[in-house]
């Protein structure tokens, strides 16, 4: 059995669906905090099972102590999505960041401890590389300042895993995500940004369905071919793939503790007008955008070198960044048809 934390958000959804056709008992905390419980139906209709739930706040301990009372002696493995995520709303309330995403990690570690449950999957960032010297990154590269408290967060959370694999008996993976897009192909389960997306994505389909009157491009003077900033955007299913991956290795483990690391995304960057072109390609719908000055914030460019995971994980990124598009645009049409 495995627990997976955040399993009714947008990446832990899509990893539930791949768990459970692959075989796995999959068990979801989450206090649906940014989710919403019909993705149970949702799961169990792509997946021919309903996962079990608890509705519960990981960073309560008596809370999660409770439902590890239920569950830990069944489980071998936990996947930790649940986080705070909004990088904007973390400069505001840091300390709401700090509590619920450091708390929720430990008290996870905790319980697993207490239910010698071995195996952690953690979603991590490649925010922890901030601006990058060099491009693509490898796990080597050196981790840079965070540009903001959630991205500090994901840091910290790193360190706090590494400290406990060589106190505790523990084998975890931190996945350091680039930039997830896509829904599953169904368009039954994908992202659901609240209210005006900050992602850039999101804010592409919304503008191609009418709901946004256009995109701004942050800034188009940076150093790079067309001016514009370029990331690895990485294809939501594949990322789900890659968490399969990452427990079939823990599972597979003969060491009494271990730690690692592994970049998940394409390798390949695009700028945000390729990400424009590309879905203008992929949909025949065009984007009305403007040039506009750049976020603060901002990195000029990261990308991933993902050798580490394609050969240690055995997993490699299957769909580009049209078919990514596509699908993102499947399911903004999808659910505006549901929910109007
Ligand atoms: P999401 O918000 O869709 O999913 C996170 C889930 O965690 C939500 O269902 C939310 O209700 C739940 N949650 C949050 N705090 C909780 C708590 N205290 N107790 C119980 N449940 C709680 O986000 P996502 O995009 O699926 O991201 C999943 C993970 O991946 C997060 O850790 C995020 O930081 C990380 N990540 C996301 C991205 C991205 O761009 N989406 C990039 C890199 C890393
Ligand atoms: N972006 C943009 N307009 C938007 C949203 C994002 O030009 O409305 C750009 C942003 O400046 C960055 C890229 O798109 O270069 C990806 O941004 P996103 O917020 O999706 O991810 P990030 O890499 O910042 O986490």
């Amino acid at each position: 059995m495995v627990i997976v934390t955040g399993g009714t958000g947008y990446i832990g959804s899509h990893t539930c669906v791949e768990l459970i056709n692959n075989g796995f008992e999959v068990v979801i905390l989450d206090n649906l905090s940014n989710s919403h419980e019909s993705m149970l139906d949702a799961i169990e209709e792509l997946s021919g099972k309903r996962p079990t739930f608890y509705k519960v706040d990981i960073d309560d301990s008596d809370q999660l102590a409770a439902v590890f009372e239920k569950i830990g002696s069944k489980a071998e493995s936990v996947i930790h999505f649940a986080a705070k995520k909004a990088v904007g709303e973390s400069v505001q309330e840091p300390l709401e960041y700090y509590r619920n995403n450091l708390d929720s990690l430990i008290n996870i570690l905790v319980e697993m401890g207490r239910h010698q449950i071995q195996n952690l999957v953690f979603s991590s960032s490649c925010t922890v590389y901030g601006q990058p010297d060099v491009c693509p990154v490898t796990e080597e590269t050196p981790r840079k300042e965070a540009e903001s408290p959630y991205g500090n967060t994901k840091s910290i959370c790193e360190d706090i895993i590494r400290d406990t694999s060589k106190a505790q008996s523990l084998n975890a993976i931190s996945l350091r995500y680039f930039n997830p897009i896509g829904a599953h192909e169904s368009a039954k389960i994908g992202e659901l940004p609240i209210g005006v997306p900050n992602n850039l994505v999101p804010y592409v389909t919304q503008t191609a369905a009418g709901i946004r009157k256009e995109l701004t491009i942050f800034g188009d003077d940076y150093v790079t071919d067309d001016g514009t900033c370029i990331r690895d955007y990485i294809h939501v299913v594949d990322l789900a793939k890659a968490h399969l991956q990452a427990l079939r290795k823990l599972e597979a483990a003969t060491s009494e503790s271990s730690y690692d690391i592994f970049n998940i995304g394409t390798g390949k960057g695009s700028s945000v007008l390729d990400v424009v072109k590309a879905f203008e390609t992929a949909t025949g719908v065009s984007i009305n955008y403007k040039l506009g000055p750049k976020r603060e914030g901002d990195i000029t460019a990261v990308y991933a070198d993902t050798t580490k995971a394609n050969t240690q994980l055995n997993w490699k990124a299957q769909l580009g960044l049209e078919e990514s598009l596509k699908s993102s645009w499947n399911w903004e049409q999808n659910y505006r048809s549901r929910n109007t």
